[in-house]
């Protein structure tokens, strides 16, 4: 069975995949709610696509008033097979009537130990591994720190501009970009420096020539010495889908292994065949020596892990690691259901298929329009990039306004970028092809009305 066949439900109605636009967005029904978010819950928690959900599946999501939304984000990159996918529903269905809850380190069960199994054998490496879960993106990655700083017994950690690591107090600090992740939310975590990311558009550096830069500024304003950690996603999320000159990971990586220096790679967005690989580091030939992943781990469920060397993850003493919730029953069911789809229902190759649609289109889009000035990723992760055709100066109104357009039009796409101009594609695999099309129609044209 092919991942786009499996549309239906659950016992739920199958979802037509069509866009569908028949009120304004938001109609009546989702402007309720908004109305009743605005005055329940606090205006630090936004939304990009204004709609009340009511279903999703294959390539849309349907809301409160009938519309039928193209999905060209999956939630931020979660629901890579597909949302309510056939196999994870009956997953955690079947869990919930078995218990929801023991506490894994109160009173453990075989699922979490079979997702450690999974990701031991699935991530980069064929060295010994152990894994530990967690609930969130931004929660394993604090603990990568945790264990890295515990195994060299060491402090610094450095991370790259333009990095995005999550919302907490230490990822917060790990994460770039001022507004809207960090502004006012300070004093940070301390011990944490930023290093210059290669960017290939923007620096024109070779791979060797950023990993120069990047190593220089680390020996002579942290030291070897000092530094517990390297943190980077192998393909950068929020700051811009900004893919790495060839040759500046494995530098990267080289250069902690001759000094004692922990390699993670933050694959919580790049993970699980979103780029057409397992995993992105697989793309840039580098084995990290800890993997953090999350988003679409687990089919929508919130789960996230660290998984890496056995002698790096032991270094920390029993009890020093967890949290009541960590590898949630229901959680861990439905990623064994959702690692199974990615590992043997072909989505990979899908992931591959959906990249040449994007690439293919945005790529033509950009030999008309001088105001793409870039077009990057690798597999179903890929960006545009807007600018000033002129001056290649960022034009975030542009990105703005077309992605306002979209939405509009009855297409979820996400803004991302430290200067916010550029859009991301992260469709669901489970979109048929003609849907992601017309998704990319619409994108064209709302450019072109502009
Ligand atoms: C989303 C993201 C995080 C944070 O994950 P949460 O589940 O939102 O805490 C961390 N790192 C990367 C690369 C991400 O894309």
């Amino acid at each position: 069975m092919s991942i786009v066949d499996t549309l239906t439900p659950v016992g739920g109605p199958t979802l037509l995949q069509e866009r569908r636009v028949v009120t304004a967005i938001p109609g009546p029904r989702s402007q309720e709610l908004l109305d009743r978010k605005a005055a329940a819950v606090p205006a630090g928690v936004g939304h990009t696509v204004p709609i009340a959900a009511v279903a999703a599946g294959g390539g849309v999501v349907v809301d409160a008033d009938g519309n039928s939304l193209i999905d060209l984000g999956s939630g931020i990159a979660v629901t890579t097979v597909g949302n309510a996918h056939p196999k994870v529903v009956a997953a955690i269905q079947a869990q919930a009537a078995q218990f929801v809850h023991t506490c894994f380190m109160v009173s453990p069960y075989e699922s979490y130990v079979a997702v450690a199994e999974t990701l031991n054998r699935l991530t980069p490496g064929d060295h010994a591994k152990k894994t530990a879960l967690f609930n969130s993106g931004a929660e394993a990655v604090e603990n990568a720190i945790k264990i890295a700083r515990k195994y060299t017994k060491k402090q610094a950690v450095v991370a790259f501009d333009h990095a995005y690591h999550g919302r907490t107090n230490l990822t917060m600090a790990l994460t770039a970009k001022a507004m809207p992740y960090k502004s006012g939310f300070g004093p940070f975590a301390g011990e944490i420096y930023r290093a210059p990311m290669s960017y290939p558009f923007r620096d024109g550096l070779s791979g060797a020539e950023a990993a120069k830069r990047a190593i220089t500024l680390i020996e002579k304003q942290i030291g070897a010495d000092n530094l517990a950690a390297i943190i980077i996603e192998p393909i950068q999320g929020e700051g811009g889908f900004i893919v790495p000159a060839d040759g500046f990971l494995p530098a990267v990586v080289e250069w902690c292994r001759a000094n004692d220096v922990v390699f993670i790679a933050d694959e919580v967005q790049t993970g699980f065949a979103r780029t057409g690989a397992m995993f992105a580091s697989e793309l840039f030939d580098i084995v990290p020596d800890l993997v953090t992943a999350a988003k679409g781990i687990a089919g929508g469920m919130p789960l996230a892990a660290v998984t890496g060397r056995a002698e790096i993850m032991d270094a920390s003493h029993a009890g020093g690691l967890g949290g009541t919730y960590g590898g949630n029953p229901l959680a861990c069911a439905a990623a064994l259901a959702a690692l199974d789809v990615f590992e043997n229902d072909g989505l990979i190759e899908r992931a591959q298929q959906v990249g040449r649609i994007l690439i293919d289109r945005l790529t033509a889009l950009q030999n008309i329009d001088g105001r793409i000035g870039d077009v990057r990723g690798r597999g179903a992760m890929v960006a545009a990039e807007f600018v000033d055709p002129e001056t290649n100066e960022p034009d975030a109104a542009l990105t703005a306004a077309v992605a306002r357009a979209c939405i509009a039009e009855g297409v979820i796409v996400l803004t991302c970028g430290t200067y916010g101009n550029v859009i991301r594609f992260l469709p669901p695999l489970s979109i048929p092809d003609e849907l992601l099309r017309e998704g990319l129609d619409v994108v064209a044209a709302a450019l072109a009305a502009r």
